[in-house]
């Protein structure tokens, strides 16, 4: 079982993979997503431009967006978040 010891001692690279791709942070379910945003032959999501995301960019219908790390987001609501894995562990306190 996870525990909040075990998050806090992961590597960028664990940390990373416990997001699902569902998308929902990216505006998947909101009717007005990322430019950005685009959904691979599996069904999940992905960012176009992954490395250099951070910073300022525009949603489909032209609307000015900035994408910031997903760790300043988790307190916020959005469209679909209760899909996200990392609020999931945050409300069950793992996080
Ligand atoms: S730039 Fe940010 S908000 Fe836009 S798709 Fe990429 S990760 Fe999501
Ligand atoms: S909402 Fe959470 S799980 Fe879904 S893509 Fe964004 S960070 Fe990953």
């Amino acid at each position: 079982m996870m525990t909040a010891k075990t998050i806090n001692l992961m590597t960028n690279e664990e940390f990373e993979a416990i997001c699902t791709r569902c998308g929902a942070c990216c505006g998947a379910y909101d009717g007005d997503p990322c430019e950005e945003l685009r959904q691979g032959n599996d069904g999940l999501y992905y960012c176009r431009v992954y490395k250099t995301r951070l910073g300022p960019h525009h949603t489909i219908k032209g609307l000015e967006m900035d994408c910031v790390p997903i760790t300043t987001k988790l307190k916020e609501s959005w469209v679909g978040d209760e899909l996200c894995a990392y609020k999931k562990l945050l409300k069950e306190g793992k996080l």
